[in-house]
C-alpha cells in the first residue's frame, strides 16, 4: 500500500463554528456525514400493530406482564409421574403405573397424580399436580388399555396402565413456569430493531401493539431531460432512468417507506414545484443528478436559491471517489432534510450508502446507524492507483470465509454492470495512492448477495 504523506482530506480543519474551513473548498467524507447526521433526528414514536412494527425500532422498554411459560409444562410426549415411584426401574424390572387420564396442550384442569399413578401428557401440556417429572413415551411400553390421544377425554380416570423402563430425574422434561422469561422482567429495550424473533416474543407475551419509531418516508426524485422510464421506448440520445429505481430499492432495504417520483426534466422551476409538492409526504428527500457544474445542473440551480420556499441547501465538493459533488440541506417549513446526489449511477448508489443510509437509520432510531465494517485482504491482479486526498469506494466481491475481497470492474462511475456483481464496497483511505493484492482494507458489506 502506498500513501501520500499526511492524511490529506481525512478530516478537514474546522472553524470555531464547527463548520468545515473552506480553504480548499472541499469537505471530508466524515465532515459531510457528520453535518447530515447532526441535522436528522429519530422520528416521533407511534403505536403500531405487531406486524406493522416489524422492521421498526422499539421506542419503549417492553416489560413482561406474564411469566413465560405461564405454567410448568411438558417438553415431551410421555407420562407425567412422581419420580419417587420409579426409582431403580429398568428393563428387567419395569415399574407399573396406573394411567388416570390425559393432558394435552390447552388442557385447563389436569388431573392430580397420586402415588402409583401417572397421566398421559403431550408436549406443552400443563404438568398435573403431584407429578414432578415426565417420562418420555420412548422409555415406556407405550401404555395399554387406552387409545390414541384424540380419542381420550381429558380428566378421565383409571383407563389404563403403563410400564416404565427408566426413571427420570426429578424435574426432568418439565419446562418450569418463568424459565423462559420471568414476569416483570424487561424483555426488550428501547432501541431494539424488531425482527422476526422479536415479533414472536412480543406476540408470546400477549402484546398486540407496540410503541416504535415509524419507518422514515423517503421521496426519491431523479432529474435529467435524457431520462426515460423503463418500459417506454428509448429515443436517440436518451437513457433509462435507473437511479430512481436503485435509490428506491436501497431506501427500502434501509427500512424506509419509499415514494418514487417520475424523473423530472432539467427545468429548475419544474423541479422546485415537484419538490414542494412532495414535502407533505416526506421525512427525507433524495434527488439524483444535476449537482455538478454543467450548464443544466438544475438541482443546484433550483435549490441554491430557494426563492420564497423556506430552507437552505448547500452544494459541496466532498473528498471521495465516486461521488464528489453533493448537496445537503433542509426544505420547507418542516425543514425536511434533502440530500442531492450526483447523477452517475455508481456515484449516486455509493453516495446513498455513505450518506443517505446512515441518515435514514438514524431517523429510524437505531443507536448505531452504520453497517458493520470488516477488514479483508485485497485479492486480484496487480496494483491499483487511488486518487490522493480522496476516499475511494471500489466495488468488490467479499469472501467471508477467506476474509478476502476482490475488486469488480474499474473505478468508472458509470459501471453499473460491475456494481450489480458486487456485494461490498472496498474503502481506500484518503492518503492511500496505491493498493496492492495482499493489502488489508476496510470493507462495507452490502445487502446484495452475489
Ligand atoms: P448529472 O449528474 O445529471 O450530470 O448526470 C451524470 C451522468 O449520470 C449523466 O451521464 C447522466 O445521463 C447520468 N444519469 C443521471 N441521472 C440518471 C438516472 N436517473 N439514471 C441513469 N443515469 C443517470
Ligand atoms: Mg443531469
Amino acid at each position: 500500500m502506498r500513501t501520500s504523506g499526511p492524511t490529506s482530506g481525512s478530516g478537514s480543519p474546522r472553524t470555531s463554528t464547527g463548520r468545515c474551513e473552506r480553504l480548499s473548498d472541499i469537505w471530508s467524507v466524515n465532515d459531510h456525514l457528520e453535518d447530515i447526521l447532526a441535522a436528522v433526528r429519530p422520528l416521533e414514536p407511534i403505536e403500531l400493530q405487531l406486524l406493522d412494527a416489524h422492521g421498526c425500532v422499539l421506542a419503549e422498554d417492553v416489560t413482561v406482564p406474564i411469566a413465560l411459560p405461564p405454567f410448568d409444562n411438558s417438553s415431551m410426549d410421555g407420562y407425567a409421574v412422581r419420580s419417587a415411584d420409579l426409582r431403580g426401574c429398568d428393563h428387567s424390572a419395569p415399574a407399573r403405573l396406573v394411567v388416570t387420564g390425559e393432558v394435552v396442550a390447552g388442557t385447563g384442569d389436569p388431573p392430580v397424580v397420586g402415588p402409583g399413578q401417572s397421566v398421559r401428557i403431550m408436549t406443552g401440556g400443563p404438568v398435573p399436580q403431584g407429578a414432578d417429572a415426565i417420562v418420555p413415551v420412548e422409555w415406556t411400553d407405550g401404555g395399554s388399555g387406552h387409545g390414541p390421544a384424540e380419542t381420550m377425554a381429558p380428566g378421565s380416570v383409571a383407563y389404563g396402565q403403563v410400564q416404565v423402563f427408566r426413571a427420570p430425574e426429578p424435574g426432568q422434561y418439565i419446562r418450569p413456569r418463568g424459565s423462559d422469561i420471568a414476569a416483570g422482567s424487561v424483555a426488550l429495550t428501547a432501541g431494539t430493531l424488531i425482527g422476526a424473533p422479536q415479533v414472536g416474543l412480543l406476540a408470546g407475551i400477549g402484546r398486540a401493539f407496540v410503541r416504535v419509531r415509524p419507518r422514515p418516508r423517503v421521496v426519491v426524485v431523479s432529474t435529467g431531460s435524457e431520462l426515460v422510464r423503463p418500459g417506454d421506448e428509448l429515443g436517440p440520445g436518451r437513457i433509462y432512468d435507473s437511479n430512481s429505481f436503485t435509490l428506491s430499492a436501497a431506501a427500502k432495504e434501509a427500512g424506509a417507506v419509499v415514494y418514487r417520483v417520475s424523473a423530472v426534466a432539467d427545468d429548475a422551476r419544474a423541479l422546485r414545484t415537484v419538490l414542494e409538492d412532495q414535502l407533505i409526504r416526506a421525512d427525507l428527500i433524495v434527488t439524483s443528478g444535476g449537482v455538478s457544474v454543467g450548464a443544466h445542473d438544475v438541482v443546484k440551480e433550483a435549490l441554491s436559491n430557494l426563492g420564497r420556499t423556506p430552507g437552505h441547501v448547500d452544494f459541496r465538493r466532498v473528498a471521495m471517489q465516486p461521488g464528489k459533488p453533493q448537496g445537503f440541506g433542509v426544505l420547507g417549513e418542516a425543514r425536511i432534510p434533502l440530500l442531492a446526489l450526483p447523477g452517475n449511477p455508481v456515484s449516486s448508489y455509493v453516495s446513498f450508502e455513505v450518506f443517505v443510509r446512515p441518515a435514514l437509520r438514524r431517523m429510524s432510531g437505531l443507536p448505531n446507524p452504520f453497517r458493520p465494517g470488516v477488514r479483508a485482504t485485497l485479492e486480484g491482479d496487480g496494483p491499483r492507483s487511488s486518487p490522493p486526498g480522496k476516499r475511494q469506494f471500489l466495488r468488490g466481491v467479499h469472501d467471508s470465509y477467506r476474509r478476502t475481497v476482490r475488486p469488480v470492474g474499474g473505478s468508472g462511475s458509470h459501471l453499473t454492470g460491475a456494481l450489480a456483481h458486487a456485494d461490498a464496497l472496498i474503502v481506500v483511505p484518503e492518503h492511500t495512492t496505491e493498493i496492492t493484492p495482499g493489502d488489508e482494507l476496510d470493507v462495507v458489506l452490502l445487502d446484495t448477495p452475489v
